[in-house]
């Protein structure tokens, strides 16, 4: 399954919580449900893959999220 261009910038949103938040659960950017599964890929410092999978829909994606500026309140 392929996530849709907005579902990508949902996800990219979604991956960003996650890591602010490791706590906290994140839901799908495809079906919404809450319980994503996000797995760091990352080949750091060239750039950061995320493995998403979601239980609800059957998402079974690799993100890749290009490195920028460092994000305000990420560690470090
Ligand atoms: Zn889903």
């Amino acid at each position: 399954m392929a996530l849709a261009a907005g579902e990508i910038r949902t996800a990219l949103e979604r991956i960003a919580l996650a890591r602010a938040n490791p706590e906290q659960s994140v839901a799908c950017p495809h079906c919404d449900r809450e319980g994503l599964i996000v797995t760091d890929r990352s080949a750091r410092p060239y750039a950061e893959w995320y493995h998403l999978a979601c239980a609800g829909c059957g998402l079974d994606e690799t993100i890749h999220v290009p490195l920028g500026p460092p994000v305000p309140g990420a560690d470090e």
